[in-house]
């Protein structure tokens, strides 16, 4: 991470050259404290991509995610380095996500609009972008108002331009094999269909990116690599998002604030994936087969995971289902700690929702997503009603399963006195604590498959009197209920001649001891 002191030597040569003059005091002042006048015509331009999840997923290829996602990025990087706007990188406050901002003159404003809306045009054909460009007056509220204002005149404009260039296709046109709604351009072959298939221009590029680029982790090409069988099996898409960005966002003072925070929390989101991925054994990377690995895309095995989406405060992960939702708890755990820990976003308390929908491989992605961002809306509601830091929603998805956010969870629907049998959305802390006690249970109970799951629930159902018969009844029984009892509670066999006390160490927050 560059230094302060680098980030606003930067800062200011990139705001004297917009301006055309020297980097005087005036200048250098207005990048640390967002407070003063800056010379005429200084101009704070902002974009923002529309419909990014359209674009990425408007097919069931994983290969074609990829390739879009990875244009995507490259739009971003391309972006960040400035040139292609005809603007110094130094010049650029922040470029990631589809979104990002920069200070420039008057003058340039309306043809650098124009190139970025050409990049968006070049790279992906489909998918759009907004912008915005106001003054940089001296306000009462410095360049924090004008943030703001900027932000609100993307939203003004957003509502303009509406969403991605689709061409209309008429009734009898052959339609593309991969994306199945837009008109097809030409036959491709392909490993899976020699013969060939429709394949329109879009999604035809898509797929050469993604086939040139197996980015970090080897990311697979076929979701039934990163299921968690090898036939047939689930996997899941995790849906996460930041808590209190835009809040913290909206409260910093100062360019050079604004520059280091947003990059901060881009970075910290993408290195935390990243190691989390490693560390969860997603990666197709082995011993040998690091940076220096003379053919790095060949001959590794497959990642099972992919990354369709990461940046800004959002991620998008696909992975093997019966990982997704520790990784899941995981990664919003290990955010809060890297924001903690941030010297850039010390102070401020940021968290993560996040949806995890968990499905067979045969289930259509889109939908899936679909399904994962109604969960992370579930969990935004979490934390939003009950003024919780993190948290987070699943749900196993099938063909018959009712839309996510078509339920209102138990949690919102029961009379106050009656047990909450479903702790979802759960904040962080309580699915932690969840993970912990079944994981326990796992140790300690050799049967403990579905079907012991399932008579412990339907008990549960039947109220705390019929739960605490059935545990007495197998701590009576057997000699590895009494084992966890001892686990659970930290105490020894003694526990064992007080029923309350056992019944407390099973279910501690379930009618225990009545
Ligand atoms: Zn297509």
């Amino acid at each position: 991470m560059p230094s302060e002191e680098s980030d606003h030597e930067s800062l200011t040569s990139g705001f004297a050259r917009a301006l055309g003059v020297p980097a005087g005091e005036e200048i250098r002042r207005y990048v640390t404290t967002g407070q003063g006048g800056l010379p005429a015509g200084a101009t704070l331009l902002a974009w923002d991509a529309n419909s990014v999840h359209g674009y990425v997923f408007d097919t069931t290829n994983a290969t074609c995610i990829r390739g879009a996602s990875t244009r995507l990025r490259e739009v971003d990087a391309t972006l960040r380095r400035g040139r292609y706007l005809e603007l110094a990188p130094e010049q650029i406050l922040y470029a990631g996500g589809g979104s990002g901002m920069a200070v420039l003159s008057a003058a340039n404003a309306e043809a650098t609009e124009a190139r970025l809306h050409e990049i968006f045009a070049e790279k992906t054909r489909i998918a759009t972008c907004t912008t915005a460009a106001i003054p940089l007056l001296q306000e009462k509220e410095g360049f924090q108002g004008r943030v703001q204002e900027v932000f609100r005149a993307l939203a003004r404009n957003r509502f303009l331009t509406g969403s991605d260039a689709e061409a209309s296709v008429p009734f009898f046109a052959l339609r593309c094999a991969v994306c199945g709604h837009r008109a097809a351009a030409e036959s491709v072959s392909r490993v899976a269909v020699p013969e060939g298939r429709p394949e329109c221009e879009v999604c035809r590029e898509r797929i050469e990116t993604g086939r040139a680029s197996r980015r970090d982790g080897n990311e697979p090409s076929d979701f039934q690599d990163l299921s968690d069988h090898s036939e047939g099996g689930f996997y899941a898409v995790v849906y996460s998002d930041g808590n209190g960005v835009g809040r913290l966002l909206g409260q910093l003072k100062s360019p050079l604030e604004y520059m280091r925070v947003s990059r901060e929390i881009d970075r910290l989101l993408g290195t935390t994936v990243r190691d989390l991925a490693k560390r969860y054994d997603l990666t197709g990377d082995d011993e040998e087969a690091g940076e220096d690995h003379p053919r790095p895309n060949r001959g590794r095995p497959p990642g099972r995971y992919q990354l369709p989406i990461c940046g800004g405060d959002d991620v998008v992960a696909i992975l093997p289902g019966e990982v997704a939702l520790p990784f899941a708890r995981d990664l919003v755990r290990a955010l809060q700690a890297g924001a903690d820990a941030s010297p850039v976003l010390g102070g401020a308390t940021l968290g993560a929702c996040a949806g995890v929908a968990v499905s067979n491989v045969k289930f259509p992605i889109r939908h899936l997503l679909t399904e994962a961002e109604g969960l992370l809306k579930l969990a935004k509601r979490r934390v939003y009603r009950d003024n919780v830091r993190s948290s987070l929603s699943f749900s196993v998805i099938t063909d018959g399963s009712p839309r996510a956010e078509s339920v209102t969870p138990e949690r919102w629907t029961r009379a106050e006195t009656e047990t909450l049998l479903s702790g979802r959305p759960y904040c962080l802390e309580e699915l932690e604590t969840f993970s912990r006690r079944i994981r326990v249970l796992r140790n300690a109970l050799s049967d403990l498959g579905k079907n012991q799951l399932y008579i412990l629930l339907r008990h549960a159902h039947a109220g705390p009197a019929q739960l605490r018969s059935h545990v007495l009844y197998q701590i009576g029984r057997r000699e590895e209920w009494r084992r966890l009892v001892q686990d659970l509670s930290g105490r020894d066999a003694g526990i064992l001649t007080d029923p309350s006390a056992c019944v407390e160490a099973v279910i501690p927050e379930y009618g225990g001891g009545e």
